[in-house]
């Protein structure tokens, strides 16, 4: 860092600084979470000099020895965490990794089924603005309102009548157990390739506390910065029919020179995600979203679906008449970062919305438990009953920033590990 501090002052403080927010926060943002200093030593390191195109032993630039022990590495380690038949970690993100899965089973003008994203699914899942709904014919399936749970019997209609080339399952803001198997069945019923985007419970599915897709999927993508805990990234796992199509998606046609710095860091992530300190982690990430969900609701708050099965809970603010966009503002005021989240059949616009999505992975890493849960949800009634309230705000803020200190960015736990 001492280089960047000399050669560079702006970025090295925009750096210090990021740090220091990140650690004087209570990062409740359920996609985001806190790398080891082992994954972000791989990311900056000189594996980001070479150009790689192609893949190990079949590269179109000499002198891939060591850029190929690190993907090999990271290939083996997603095949055994996952029990993949096949697997590409080049996908730069998420986003390209979806790209990548579907192409690699459809070509543009078929019809995507996928989540809509104003029921909990994400963008790339056929949205309008996003290349899934440019490219693709998109029908959406959404959450049935009665109980927020995926309404199965309006996905299972839509694909008898639309006979979709894909279906997508996987979601951005759902908080329940996605059955899979259903996703399955009903794909091979109507000739459909199923794409499973575990981007949000990737960590989950790893430590076996969510039904793994592999078994019923024809492709899996998924980040490795969410719950997995790893650089920002995708990957991609598929069955050996498509493994040749994924592959030659990803690049040529996709992607150019695959980042080796962040294939490095996907590798140590899969290795950290192999270890029952790992499995620990996830556990504790799910127990103390259903101890914030209880307080929650405790202190009045309607939660999507009433509660939560994974890391993450939707909080329904419409019978407080207070928007997500308020209330995150508020929270933010009280160095409590959420994000604003459209809540099933929401009135409001997407940049308003009626709900909040509070997460646990990150706060999880820095080592909260069910207590600091406990305090957490407490502080958000507080800002939220007064939200324009600042003295409010800068006595929540106080509290906060005096729990924050006591916790690292990233807590090891060598009884664990
Ligand atoms: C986050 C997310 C993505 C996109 O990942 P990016 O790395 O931001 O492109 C795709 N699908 C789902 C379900 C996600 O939650």
């Amino acid at each position: 860092m001492s280089e960047l501090r000399d050669r560079d002052p702006v970025i090295f403080d925009a750096i210090a600084s990021e740090r220091r927010r990140q650690l004087a926060t209570l990062e409740l943002i359920a996609s985001e979470n806190f790398a080891s200093d082992a994954v972000l030593e791989a990311l900056g390191s000189v594996m980001n000099n070479k150009y790689a195109e192609g893949l190990p032993r079949k590269r179109y630039y000499g002198g891939c020895e060591f850029v190929d022990v690190a993907e090999d590495a990271a290939l083996e380690r997603v095949g055994r965490l996952f029990g993949a038949e096949h697997a590409n970690v080049q996908a730069h993100s998420g986003a390209t990794a979806n790209m990548a899965a579907y192409f690699a089973v459809a070509d543009a003008g078929a019809t995507l089924l996928g989540m809509s994203l104003a029921h909990g699914g994400h963008l790339t899942h056929g949205h309008a603005v996003s290349f899934s709904g440019r490219l693709f014919k998109a029908v959406q399936y959404g959450v049935r309102s009665e109980d927020g749970r995926i309404d199965y019997e309006q996905m299972e209609a839509l694909a008898r009548e639309h006979r979709p080339r894909i279906i997508v399952a996987g979601a951005s803001a759902y908080p329940r157990v996605i059955d899979f198997e259903r996703f399955g069945r009903i794909a091979r019923e109507v000739g459909a390739a199923l794409v499973v985007d575990m981007a949000h419970i990737a960590g989950l599915v790893a430590a076996g506390l969510h039904p793994s897709p592999v078994p019923h999927a024809d492709l899996v993508t998924s980040t490795t910065h969410k719950t997995l805990r790893g650089p920002r990234g995708g990957f991609v796992l598929c069955r050996k029919a498509h493994a040749e199509k994924l592959d030659k998606t990803v690049f040529p046609m996709l992607q150019g020179g695959p980042l080796m710095h962040a294939i490095a860091a996907k590798a140590v992530c899969f290795g950290e995600a192999l270890t029952d300190g790992f499995r620990a982690y996830q556990g504790r990430v799910v127990d103390n979203a259903r101890a914030l969900a209880a307080s929650l609701e405790q202190h009045g708050f309607d939660l999507v679906s009433g509660g939560t099965d994974n890391h993450l809970v939707l909080v329904d603010l419409t019978r407080r008449s207070l928007t997500g966009k308020v209330a995150e503002e508020a929270l933010h005021r009280a160095r409590i970062p959420v994000n604003k989240n459209a809540v099933p059949n929401d009135p409001q616009k997407p940049w308003v919305t009626s709900g909040i999505r509070v997460g646990t992975p990150a706060l999880t890493t820095r080592g909260f438990g069910v207590e600091e849960m406990r305090l957490i949800a407490g502080w958000i009634a507080r800002v939220l009953d007064r939200p324009d309230d600042t003295d409010t705000a800068r006595a929540v803020e106080r509290e906060v920033s005096e729990v924050a200190s006591k916790f690292p960015l990233f807590a090891w736990e060598p009884a664990l590990r």
